[in-house]
């Protein structure tokens, strides 16, 4: 068995669809399967979809899909031929209502101009390319070039310093929800939440379907709102490309580090993305200073990194994963797992919680430690005792056992657990020795090592953590 501690999300697109590099993205160490739904056409997810559950079934591992809904961010129209080459102090202007009479590019869906002022800023395509508004009239934008480039079809536009006043269901928001409801996705990503509001409005527009809530952290606002967004999602994406836009780039170390250590307090996952290789996308080996990037963003906490461009588009989908797992192996040797275990448990004494289920998840973390154990073996419904464990961040991995098909998804993104798929046990004592077997056979621990189990009484009941047990392997 080959256990894996930092979890790799790998983004879909045009590079890796095809059933084989699905397969090998899986066998190189991607746990989780992230569909964009701000590109691409319907027919296109809907493949993606069936080739990666049928990748999953081959490798016999849960792989949980992530969508990401585009949310209320402001895009170019369509340009003809795709590209559009600008160069500085060149004007383009831009018609920013659903008028259809009108020559000039648009940007969608309408209401930019309402946001804006003269001298505002608009950065297209991740900062690429920069524009000033130079004069509005109505609903047309005019702009001069401030830092030139190129800008294609479809590509996000955003006004530094000038929050966008869009309704966070926009019509094509609205759609991407509508595609989820009714299409076979694990997690929904949130961009551009704003607040808890936001999120609390999504989750009625899921209706009943169960999905994991993950906000993805792009603006400002977001940051402000922070402690009421972790409190309301399942997961949080620092999401560095758009939060690299809407605060200055020099400022995105401090926020990835603030998020993550906000995360690792409250127990949620968390997921470092963007631009970890991007220079992946061209080219076969990563820089030390993306290598550096990874190492380093495993070290503040993530429970999750996020590899986007270069899987989606690159050239060396694959080999990204293969450096993400190289990387990231290397790094967990130097994490401080004492540290991060001790802000969780400052964070809840500072909540004076005494939940029986977290002393016992605690418990079981520093009895490991303190043992030198070799592994934690987890037995868990729905996830909740293993995520709970991991939660504290043993040194040594946890082994999930479920006989839930959704503890494995529901585990895809966290730090430091594996799940193993079984039969329901109808006595503590097998489960016991299902465990002392198991380690053995898998060559994770042999005689003289120790394990730590932990369970919840009356076994099949959701939720209870309330036994630890040491073995010591024969
Ligand atoms: C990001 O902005 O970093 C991000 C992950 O979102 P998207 O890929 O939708 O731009």
């Amino acid at each position: 068995m080959d256990l894996q501690k930092t979890k790799i999300v790998c983004t879909i697109g045009p590079s890796s669809e095809s059933l084989d590099t699905l397969i090998d993205l899986i066998k190189s160490g991607m746990n989780v399967a992230r569909i964009n739904l701000s590109h691409g056409s319907e027919e296109d997810h809907i493949k993606m979809i069936s080739n990666i559950r049928k990748a999953s079934e081959k490798m016999n591992s849960s792989i949980p899909i992530l969508a990401d809904l585009p949310g209320p961010k402001y895009r170019v129209g369509t340009i003809d031929n795709n590209f559009l080459e600008l160069k500085v102090n060149e004007e383009l202007s831009f018609e920013c209502s659903d008028s259809k009479d009108n020559k000039n590019l648009i940007i969608w869906p309408p209401g930019i101009h309402n946001d804006v002022k003269v001298g505002a800023i608009l950065l297209i395509d991740d900062g690429a390319v920069e524009l000033e508004v130079i004069e509005i009239k109505n609903s047309l934008i005019r702009t001069k070039v401030n830092l030139s480039g190129k800008i294609s079809s479809n590509k996000a536009v955003v006004a530094r310093g000038f929050p966008s006043m869009l309704d966070y269901f926009t019509e094509e928001t609205i759609s991407a929800i509508n595609f989820v409801i009714s299409n076979d996705i694990d997690y929904i990503g949130l961009s551009y939440v704003r607040n808890a509001e936001d999120i609390v409005k999504v989750k009625k527009q899921l209706k009943n379907k169960n999905l994991k809530i993950i906000s993805k952290i792009e603006l400002q606002t977001a940051l402000d709102n922070l402690d009421e967004i972790i409190q309301n999602s399942d997961s949080i994406m620092v999401a560095r490309g758009d939060l690299g836009v809407h605060l200055p780039i020099s400022q995105v170390p401090a926020a990835q580090k603030f998020i993550i250590s906000s995360c690792n307090k409250k127990g949620k996952e968390v997921i470092t993305a963007t631009q970890m290789l991007e220079s992946m996308t061209e080219n076969p080996q990563p820089t030390r200073a993306e290598s550096t990037d990874v190492h380093n963003a495993v070290l503040d906490g993530s429970d999750a990194i996020m590899l986007s461009g270069e899987t989606s588009i690159g050239k060396y989908p694959n080999r990204a994963v293969e450096f993400m797992r190289e990387i990231s192996s290397i790094a967990e040797n130097d994490i401080d797992h004492n540290d991060l275990r001790s802000k969780r448990v400052s964070y809840l004494d500072s909540k004076n919680s005494n939940q029986i289920d977290e002393l016992i998840a605690h418990g079981a973390a520093n009895i490991a430690e303190q043992l030198n154990a070799k592994l934690i073996v987890a037995f868990t419904e729905s996830g909740s005792t293993a995520a709970r464990v991991a939660a504290y961040r043993p040194s040594q991995p946890v082994i999930a056992i479920s006989p839930d098909k959704n503890a494995g998804i529901n585990l895809g993104l966290r730090w430091g657990v594996n799940t193993i798929r079984v039969n329901s046990f109808d006595h503590i004592e097998k489960m016991f020795s299902y465990s002392e077997k198991l380690v053995q056979k898998e060559n994770l621990a042999s005689s003289g090592d120790t394990i730590v189990v932990v369970a919840g009484l009356p076994i099949g009941f959701k939720g209870n953590t309330n036994l630890i047990r040491v073995i010591s392997i024969n």
